[in-house]
């Protein structure tokens, strides 16, 4: 959507935690804030492209109330959600990237009325994210980790394990539950064994895209295993990988639209 002007309508991007939201904001030093339900939006641009970003907080309804105001009140013309989630399949670790090919809210049961997982009345229960930005982002996210100590510094690769993260396209699942037992994590992957990951936020968003028809794509930094070993230090993961990573994989990903 292109406003009357001829002015490209902005493209979103959300995080789920301030950290990254900090890193993002550190590339767009034009940004520009304005204060709506609550939260702070900033309006600026990067690598030539007009861009919102924001900090969604966490869960599914405070995203789908981001999503909401940045698609009726800002005109967005897509929105790409950046965060950590917690990795569910096998070989799916700690420093990996994950690019939503598809999402669904695990804990949405309405059954027996609906199916298991279906969001009543939408007749779905699995929202496809956009093909063209998550091929984008994931092409980003491989020439990232392609060489991690590039981007965070040899200690945080040493300090984490990073030695040859990798990047992967599948099924990541929400649900407003920090997922943080073996127990839990095996009942997902049992209930929905394509899952790559789990997180809090993303399938919620992608509902009120499909709503105002706009494209969606979400990657997540694996920050733990979803398990009773969920990463030790979390929020030092947040600060030195997973930010990093979210803003370089937006960065390229914005960049290689100007190019076009
Ligand atoms: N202990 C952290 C919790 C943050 S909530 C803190 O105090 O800051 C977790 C955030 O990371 C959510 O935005 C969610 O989308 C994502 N996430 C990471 N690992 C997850 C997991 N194992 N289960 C669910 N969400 C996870």
């Amino acid at each position: 959507m292109d406003s009357p002007h001829g002015t490209p309508a902005p493209l979103a991007i959300v995080s789920a935690m301030q950290e990254e939201l900090g890193a993002l904001l550190a590339l767009m030093p034009d940004g520009r804030r304005v204060r709506a339900a609550g939260r702070d939006f900033w309006c600026g641009h990067l690598h030539g492209q007009p861009v919102v970003a924001v900090l969604s907080r966490i869960g599914k309804v405070a995203a789908a109330t981001t999503a909401t105001v940045l698609a009726e009140r800002f005109g967005v013309r897509a929105i790409v959600f950046t965060g950590v989630a917690g990795g569910l399949a096998p070989g799916v670790a700690v420093g990996d990237v994950v690019v939503a090919a598809g999402l669904l809210q695990h804990d949405l049961d309405a059954s027996p009325i609906f199916p298991k997982y279906e969001v009543p009345l939408l007749g779905r229960a699995r929202f496809d994210a956009d093909g063209a930005i998550a091929d984008a982002l994931a092409g980003a996210a491989h020439a990232l980790l392609r060489e991690p100590a590039a981007l965070l510094g040899a200690q945080a690769v040493a300090a984490f394990g990073l030695h040859a993260p990798r990047v992967h396209r599948g099924l990541v699942v929400s649900g407003d539950r920090f997922v943080s037992t073996a127990a839990e994590s095996a009942a997902l992957r049992h209930a929905l064994p394509d899952a790559l990951a789990v997180e809090m936020e993303g399938a919620a968003v992608a509902q009120v895209c499909h709503d105002y028809g706009l494209p969606f794509a979400a990657v997540r930094t694996i920050s733990d295993r979803a398990d009773d070993a969920a990463h030790a230090d979390f929020t030092r993961f947040v600060a030195a990988v997973a930010s990093r990573y979210s803003a370089g994989i937006a960065a390229a990903w914005l960049r290689s639209l100007s190019k076009k």
